[in-house]
């Protein structure tokens, strides 16, 4: 069997910080969404586990740090089995970008190798294996639209009511999620730092993107603006195209701009590619992995 997969990145609407959890994490609530940017994965038998991969120049990991590899191995411990496939990952999600790169591909591998190996896991029991992997996975998996408590596990799917176009890129080099999260333990949040998570789920819901601008936001990014300027003009680049809105996603460093309609978006990615090449159009979508046996 071969399978091909598109593991979809996601964007953050929104990120809130609201407590500390019993084990000490942050309690979160934000509103994820997978867009339509992914990495390609291939999938297909092989005697032993082998990944090979593709990044373009960036450093990501091909051996056993590679959260693909995570997650094979997971998956194997949590059904009792030793396998092997041969897994090739071509990446086009910016890599430490708060887009879920390295979560939707292992995300992407648990699907593809349940299939592959066949051992007949159900969604609910990918998830609770990719939560030990990361806690972005659980997402990457469901995929769409879902509010995300907890860590980021506790998933409530939710309707858009229309696709919507965005613009992102990566403006500067990446961000530790760690180093991002220590720093905002030393600043604190500011109240107006907060986003509006229930306008922002209302307008998802109805389909009003001019009210969702409004209502965006991430208690992350004025940490992650300090350690990387070129995040300001970046956003502030987005705001000057039109956008309805324009943030950071999760702990950065890639911003992205949401717009009214297809054609404004296409504009706007236009103009920002002169100075920033690696901007995307993107759509929102409706599910984060994407198996196809070829
Ligand atoms: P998130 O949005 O889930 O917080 P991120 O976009 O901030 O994630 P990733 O792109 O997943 O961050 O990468 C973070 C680090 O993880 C990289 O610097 C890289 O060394 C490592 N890594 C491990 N596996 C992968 C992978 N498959 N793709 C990208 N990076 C990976």
């Amino acid at each position: 069997m071969r399978l091909k997969i598109q593991a979809r990145a996601k964007i953050n609407w929104t990120l809130d910080v609201v407590g500390v959890l019993p084990n000490g994490y942050h309690d979160l609530d934000m509103l994820m969404q997978s867009v339509t940017l992914c990495d390609q994965m291939t999938i297909e038998d092989a005697p032993e586990k082998k990944l090979f991969v593709q990044s373009g120049g960036t450093y990501v990991p091909a051996d056993e740090n590679n959260l693909v590899l995570k997650a094979a191995a997971a998956l194997e411990q949590a059904a009792g089995v030793v396998r092997g496939a041969k897994i090739t990952l071509r990446k086009y999600i910016p890599v430490a970008a708060g887009m879920g790169g390295g979560s939707s591909d292992a995300a992407a591998a648990l699907v593809g190798l349940n299939k592959l190996w066949g051992l007949g896991l159900s969604e609910d029991e990918l998830e609770a294996i990719g939560l030990t992997v990361g806690a972005d996975v659980p997402f990457c998996i469901r995929g769409g639209l879902q509010r995300a408590q907890g860590v980021g596990e506790r998933l409530t799917p939710l309707a858009l009511k229309r696709p919507l176009y965005l613009a992102a890129f990566q403006p500067c080099r990446g961000l530790s999620t760690k180093e991002v999260f220590t720093s905002l333990h030393e600043d604190g949040i500011r109240p107006e730092d907060r986003p509006d998570n229930e306008g922002a789920q209302a307008a998802l819901e109805r389909g009003d993107v001019v009210a969702l601008g409004r209502c965006l936001g991430n208690v992350l990014e004025p940490v992650s603006r300090r350690m990387r300027p070129e995040l300001d003009r970046a956003i502030r680049a987005i705001e000057a195209t039109g956008a309805c809105g324009a943030r950071m996603t999760g702990s950065g460093s890639a911003v992205f701009g949401v717009y009214r309609h297809a054609g404004a978006c296409r504009r706007a990615v236009q103009v920002l590619s002169e100075e920033y090449p690696m901007c995307r159009m993107m759509r929102t979508a409706e599910c984060g992995v994407v198996v196809e046996e070829v």
